[in-house]
């Protein structure tokens, strides 16, 4: 039984025999098992070839089709997919599931002026022999991976090589942009292989998408997607590469063995990326943005209410579109657990250990909680006596907030609040006091905050125009 999602199934093979099937009904966001009847004639362990002919529609949840004018070029249509969660069933029969494992090969014929990407190794291009405007590109990915990182894409894409293993790729008009923005990826690289590991999927490519692609990046193996609004034109949205870079290990490599357990991915992937930033902009940017990303558990867990399941670490998704639960508390919850341990358990080095020796030990596998709980408990094992004081309970199934809040180095943060506060107690005549010169030792980062700051305590709408104003923010992109 196959999972598929408005394909229209033409024919099924079975060693080359025409073999008998049936499409059951359609579950509303599950899509349609595909029951193929196997020949009674099989032996045990006998190898077994499937073929199945089939079109996938226009509607496909997983392929979004963009006209000329929806790109940046206007000439050429555009294609990708998105198959995280479960849309994978909506380009090809599959077992949709993160707790099965496959390599594939593709070959994929688009008109001649088109380029076809997929999350794999290129493997040659040539030709089509069956109609002369078109062109096939071949693709190999022998890394076993989850379905949902199998990925398309098919535009008028062009490259600029920005490190020994990273293409960039985009339509003509970003690839310049993309090249400078991106600049810092083969860096990422290496500290991201000191703490994972080798990193074991050859090419490491970046595909910028036109503005309509709705993530900030998709982790698709050997060529991460991301939207062009990291574009800043000053690195600053980096970080977003970092976290795709660690999905290579965290995700990508060890895959969470049902959705009921994303914050295996998610989690470890923002702990990851964030000390890879720490690494390159110091350990006080690292508490930052793990202070930053706290905040933002408060702001998830509010809109959702404190008793609401998705805000449980461990979710229980029977029944449930796991892109209804989707939000930010398996990453931010999830970074908070591992961030409080690695202070229980003795730091980041000490830590960093156990995580690359949890990479080792479930890489090419899939993963649940209690399988990722007895092994920090087996590498720890002089540690179990305070492994034992952590509530798990509460962290991994309560809904609301954890029952600990980790210790943050507040440097950053503080000079962010005492520009907001500035603001707050400034009377009319005070605004001319401040100038640009207030934000030059700030990062694009600490504007942010410095803004959230301001909107958390409500500063009077008049202020807040004159903050526009004064800083002039705005005047260069949306991004900053
Ligand atoms: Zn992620």
């Amino acid at each position: 039984i196959l999972d598929t999602k408005d394909l229209k199934i033409n024919q099924v093979l079975i060693n080359g025999k025409e073999a008998k099937f049936t499409v059951g009904e359609r579950h509303s966001f599950k899509g349609s098992p595909l029951e193929i009847t196997l020949p009674s004639a099989l032996s045990k362990n006998q190898e077994v070839v499937v073929e199945v002919s089939y079109e996938t529609s226009p509607k496909s949840s997983a392929l979004q089709w963009l006209t000329p004018e929806q790109t940046s070029g206007k000439k050429h249509p555009f294609l990708f997919s998105q198959c995280q969660a479960i849309h994978c069933r909506a380009i090809l029969p599959c077992q949709d599931t993160p707790s099965v494992k496959i390599t594939y090969y593709a070959e994929v014929s688009v008109p001649k002026d088109l380029v076809a990407l997929m999350s794999a190794v290129r493997d040659g291009d040539e030709s089509d022999p069956a109609d002369a405007t078109r062109k096939i590109y071949k693709f190999s990915q022998k890394v076993p991976i989850p379905c949902y990182l199998v990925a398309l894409v098919v535009g008028a894409l062009e490259s600029r090589k920005i490190g020994p293993r990273t293409l960039v790729w985009s339509e003509k008009e970003q690839v310049e942009k993309s090249a400078y923005e991106f600049s810092e990826t083969e860096a990422m690289l290496k500290i991201a292989e000191d703490l994972g590991g080798p990193y074991v999927w050859g090419q490491y490519d970046l595909l910028v998408l036109p503005p309509s692609f709705p993530y900030g990046g998709m982790e698709n193996p050997c060529l991460t997607f991301v939207t062009p609004t990291l574009l800043a034109g000053d690195r600053s949205l980096s970080n977003v590469i970092a976290h795709e870079i660690s999905h290579s290990w965290t995700g990508n490599l060890v895959t969470n063995k049902t959705w009921d357990h994303f914050w295996l991915n998610e989690g470890h992937t923002v702990y990851l990326e964030r000390h890879i930033c720490g690494r390159l902009f110091g350990e006080k940017f690292r508490h930052f943005h793990a202070l930053g990303g706290w905040g933002e558990l408060q702001n998830s867990i509010k809109t959702f209410g404190d008793t609401n399941p998705f805000t449980k670490l461990v979710v229980d998704l029977k029944d449930i579109d796991p892109d209804v639960a989707y939000s930010l508390v398996p990453y931010e919850k999830g970074f908070a657990l591992l961030f409080y341990l690695e202070q229980l358990l003795g730091g980041p080095e000490i830590f960093l250990g156990f995580l690359k020796a949890y990479v080792q030990n479930f890489s090419y596998k899939s993963v649940a909680t209690d399988e990722w709980k007895g092994f920090l408990y087996s590498y720890f094992k002089d540690k179990v006596n305070l492994l034992d004081t952590v509530d798990w309970n509460a962290w991994l199934h309560s809904p609301g907030m954890p029952p600990v809040k980790p210790k943050y180095d507040m440097t950053l943060t503080n000079a962010c609040i005492a520009l907001s506060q500035r603001w707050i107690k400034a009377s009319e005549g005070d605004l001319n006091s401040f100038c640009s010169a207030d934000l030059k030792e700030m990062s694009s980062h600490q504007l942010v905050e410095f803004l959230a700051q301001l909107l958390l305590k409500m500063v009077a709408p008049l202020h807040s125009v004159q903050v526009g104003r004064g800083y002039s923010f705005g005047s260069k992109n949306g991004h900053r």
